[in-house]
């Protein structure tokens, strides 16, 4: 059956890469692509690499991706950056909500729900981060979770105006564990927000949703990944640090798509 929506696979850098690594990873991911890639690649590069894969990715269809935004537009915020200065550094989306963001430095979904509005106010597109933690998967809250962050994050705002919305399902328990969902427990959660998207907005809004999964893919299961229904991509960290494991990952997916 044709899938509705094209793939994105996005890489997350994370905190690593200096100016150098950043541009020839960048260099070589390009040099491997098609003319015309079957799916959307996003790099979420660190801030300080902006520029530098800027310069590597202008004329591709490589989508420039920031890891954070602040939600005001300027002002006294040391440290922060506007969604208005991502756009003029060049970056077309923004991760919206890392599980890293949400343990580490304590973000809550009223931050998401600003950070979302403020990014979509720009014309950047929100990749929205959401994914239980070990304890609340033992739990069995898995979908009480996911329900909450995902009714929070964006409830508030018209279908319309989430038109670029990706919703990327983490466990938190699968980022850089080496510990991966398997494809079958990660196509029914992705049915479950394609479901919740449904009765929060309609079913074409859900039908429309990129839905990308992330937690320790890597070359060897992205094939499965793919092949499910619901999975309209992956957001990759450790592996995406690797061009060869990267472009495998492009390629593998553009495999699983077609059979
Ligand atoms: C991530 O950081 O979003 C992620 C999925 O990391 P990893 O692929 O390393 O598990």
């Amino acid at each position: 059956m044709a899938r509705h929506r094209k793939p994105l696979i996005a890489g997350n850098w994370k905190m690593n890469l200096g100016l150098a690594e950043s541009e020839a990873l960048a260099k070589q991911i390009k040099s491997s692509l098609p003319e015309t890639p079957h799916c959307d690649i996003a790099l979420f590069a660190p801030f300080t690499a902006l520029g530098a894969v800027r310069a590597v990715v202008s004329s591709t269809p490589i989508w420039l991706g920031a890891q954070n935004v602040f939600w005001e537009k300027s002002g006294p915020f040391t440290g922060e950056i506007s969604a208005l200065q991502l756009k003029d550094a060049g970056c077309q989306a923004v991760l919206i909500g890392h599980s890293e963001r949400r343990v580490i430095f304590g973000e809550k979904s009223a931050d998401l729900r600003k950070k979302i509005g403020a990014v979509l106010d720009v014309g950047l597109f929100p990749v929205l981060c959401v994914g239980e933690t070990l304890q609340e998967h033992q739990a069995q809250k898995a979908r009480e979770v996911i329900t909450s962050q995902i009714q929070e994050a964006i409830a508030e705002f018209t279908r319309q105006k989430l038109k670029s919305l990706t919703i990327a399902y983490e466990p938190v328990w699968a980022i850089g564990t080496g510990k991966t969902a398997t494809p079958g427990q990660a196509q029914g959660m992705h049915d479950f927000i394609r479901n919740r998207l449904a009765a929060l907005f309609d079913n074409e809004f859900s039908l429309q949703t990129r839905i990308i999964y992330g937690g320790s893919v890597k070359t060897d299961n992205i094939d499965a990944l793919m092949a499910e229904p619901d999975i309209d991509g992956v957001l990759v960290g450790g592996e995406s640090l690797k061009a060869d494991s990267f472009i495998r990952i492009i390629n593998f997916a553009r495999r699983a798509i077609h059979v």
